[in-house]
């Protein structure tokens, strides 16, 4: 499809970053193209609406980059859920198992609430650590989630499987 097609010319494989063996997949091509941004946006904002969601959770740091300028798109305000020890407020946090080793993020405890439909956004889905652990602080703060939007799912990982029990029925769209 044209979407996709366009979002891919301006993701770049970087072999052997940040450490041997893995495939990264830079985003910043696409962020410095005009045109791929506004339309990879314009999909996000489009998934706003399609979901209902009432605010947006970005998660650091692409998710800020995707996540601010979809909400305002969509007429949302956005809130950052951060790596543990970077919010100034009272947070709630969140600890998930990484490969090796475990890590924290956190999220404002009156950022969302009950009310509230929340769409997370990130930029590449691997493991599904992070954004799985982004949903139980969603439900901790008392709102629903309206789901989960990436802009790539690395397929040859167990993200989607990994994610499915915290989404409880909500979607994963991977533009
Ligand atoms: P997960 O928790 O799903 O394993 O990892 C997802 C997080 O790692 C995301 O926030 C994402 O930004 C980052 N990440 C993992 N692999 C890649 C990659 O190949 N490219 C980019 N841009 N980010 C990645």
């Amino acid at each position: 499809e044209k979407l996709r097609d366009l979002l891919l010319a301006h993701i770049h494989d970087v072999p052997d970053y940040p450490k041997p063996g893995v495939m990264f997949k830079d985003i910043t091509p696409l962020l410095a193209d005009a045109k791929a941004f506004a339309a990879l946006t314009d999909a996000l904002a489009g998934l706003c609406e399609r979901y209902g969601a009432t605010k947006v959770v970005g998660l650091e740091a692409r998710g800020f980059i995707l996540g601010a300028p979809a909400a305002v798109r969509a007429g949302l305000g956005f809130v950052p859920v951060r790596k543990a020890g970077k919010l100034p407020g009272a947070t709630l946090a969140q600890a998930y198992d990484l490969e090796y080793g475990t890590a924290e993020i956190e999220m404002h405890a009156d950022a969302v609430g009950a009310g509230d439909r929340v769409l997370v956004i990130d930029d590449v889905l691997a493991t599904g650590g992070t954004a799985e652990a982004s949903l139980r602080l969603i439900r901790r703060a008392g709102a629903e989630v309206a789901g989960v939007a990436v802009l790539m799912e690395l397929g040859f990982l167990p993200g989607r499987a990994r994610l499915a029990e915290a989404l409880d029925g909500a979607p994963l769209e991977a533009l």
